[in-house]
């Protein structure tokens, strides 16, 4: 049986989505799977060196995939002939990764059933055509175009959580669990990976994927009925984008789930009917984006073509159903201005976001507008190695001295303002505070709104400690 290991190098503040989903449907398939989990880079070599896998396994993101780097090189050092191969979204889009990390493959696009392909051409047959997979070999790297995506969702196994409960409690203890629905979004936001992604696979298939409610259900109920569960964040872009999909999900969850939840939606998606039935059936929380105060910004630069009056109406009837309100927003977009920046405080003053955040926009390759920072001179493609995973601390895009001074500022202040607007008045004397100190103070505001928003929760004090721990080591 072929033994294949995962690496997350780094405590995790939720359950990885691609490493439990491809992790089940390789079990499924007759591969040994286990996980190595590590902090540090002597502990993954250390447990590398007990396991003995024939592969191993990433799945790297932006930013994260940083840390991957002399990981992956160091075990290419000491074990030459182990098989490395990764997958996500760093390898889909910035293929050059199977270089970069001395990998013997990459995985581009969704790897459900290419990566099981994969593993067992190792034994059976090497010279295997696999969709949508970068193969080494002969000097040489082979290259093959995306395949189908995958429709019947419900022919995958369940997620495999106990991947990471097993060696995890704080995972598995957590009084949330977090649940994918279905996979794509139809929308073009330049700042989305699904852009490109929708791109890559047109005429492959639909982008749309729901797994059907049944079978969703039932994953859930699993996980209720072994970990407990006291509420849900479901991370789909958008739950509600199919109608009658969901219109049949929220009656069936409602009676045999009957736990709050949280969940993202779009401002031109949001109507008094949508949000009723949300509320009907337990949704604590409403996640959408602003992302710019400026409608310029945000339909030009951003292609997101919605008005401010738009969203705060969104806000509005979201705040009328009951339910509250979680905003996202960035600072240091190409062509952003202080004004800008002042504008997006304001429209999230005005849709009174219980929840608001500000992340500064990192320039990935892949995104659409990763092209305009680099052609509007905002952003050097030179330095896409340096990007960072941490999106709070600074912007990487030029702007003049004093005005990235005051975006980095106004950024770590910016929940503070929003959930208490009297402070705006006091944002002259924040530009005169250390950076260093703003962050830690924005940490500690994060804390204090997410505890005061969420749905409640028992939780006891040594998990919310070693929650709080985990959430410092994460961001510190
Ligand atoms: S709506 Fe959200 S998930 Fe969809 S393309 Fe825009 S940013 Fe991406």
């Amino acid at each position: 049986m072929t033994r294949l290991t995962w690496v997350v190098y780094g405590k995790l503040l939720t359950e990885q989505h691609s490493i439990m989903t491809l992790s089940s449907t390789l079990k499924r398939d007759g591969v040994d799977v286990s996980l190595i989990y590590a902090n540090t880079q002597k502990e993954i070599m250390k447990k590398l060196r007990e396991l003995r896998p024939d592969i191993v396994a990433y799945s790297l993101m932006f930013g994260s995939h940083r840390r991957y780097i002399p990981v992956s090189r160091e075990i290419r050092r000491a074990f030459p002939s182990l098989v490395q191969v990764a997958g996500g979204p760093y390898t889909t889009y910035f293929p050059q990764s199977i270089d970069e990390l001395s990998l013997d493959a990459i995985c581009i696009g969704d790897g459900d059933v290419t990566l099981s392909r994969y593993v067992k051409s190792r034994k059976e047959n090497p010279a295997a055509h696999i969709d949508g997979f970068h193969i080494r070999g002969g000097g040489s790297i082979k290259k093959t175009p995306v395949g189908n995506l995958l429709d019947d969702l419900d022919t995958l196994p369940f997620p495999d959580r106990e991947i990471f409960y097993d060696q995890d409690t704080l995972l598995k203890n957590q009084e949330f669990k977090s649940f994918l629905s279905g996979r794509g979004c139809p929308f073009l936001c330049n700042y989305c990976f699904n852009h490109k992604f929708n791109e890559m696979h047109k005429g492959k298939g639909n982008i749309i994927r729901k797994k059907p409610v049944d079978y969703f259900i039932e994953e859930i109920s699993e996980v209720k009925g072994r970990y407990g569960l006291q509420y849900i964040i479901f991370e789909d872009d958008v739950l509600t984008i199919k109608k009658d999909w969901f219109y049949e999900f929220a009656g069936k969850f409602k009676k045999k789930i009957g736990v709050p939840y949280i969940c993202y939606t779009r401002p031109n998606l949001v109507n008094r009917e949508m949000m009723g039935l949300l509320k009907e059936s337990g949704c604590h929380i409403v996640r959408m984006a602003i992302e710019t105060g400026n409608e310029e910004v945000r339909t030009k630069v951003l292609n997101r073509a919605m008005t401010n009056d738009q969203i705060i109406r969104a806000a509005d009837i979201i705040h009328d159903a009951g339910l509250k309100l979680s905003v996202s927003n960035m600072i240091g977009l190409p062509t952003e201005t202080l004004e800008n920046s002042y504008e997006t405080l304001d429209l999230n003053i005005r849709c009174r976001a219980e929840h608001p955040s500000a992340q500064f926009f990192m320039p990935y390759p892949g995104m659409e507008l990763t092209n305009i920072a680099v052609k509007t001179g905002y952003f050097d493609p030179a330095r896409l190695s340096e990007l960072e995973k941490n999106t709070w601390k600074t912007s990487p895009l030029k702007f003049d001295k004093e005005t990235k001074a005051r975006m980095e500022k106004l950024q770590k202040v910016f929940a503070l303002v929003v959930r208490f607007p009297s402070m705006k008045r006091f944002l002259p004397v924040f530009f005169r505070v250390p950076s260093v100190i703003l962050y830690y103070l924005s940490m500690f505001v994060k804390i204090y709104i997410v505890v005061g928003y969420l749905p409640p929760a028992k939780v006891s004090l040594a998990q919310r400690t070693r929650v709080l721990f985990r959430f410092f080591s994460f961001y510190g």
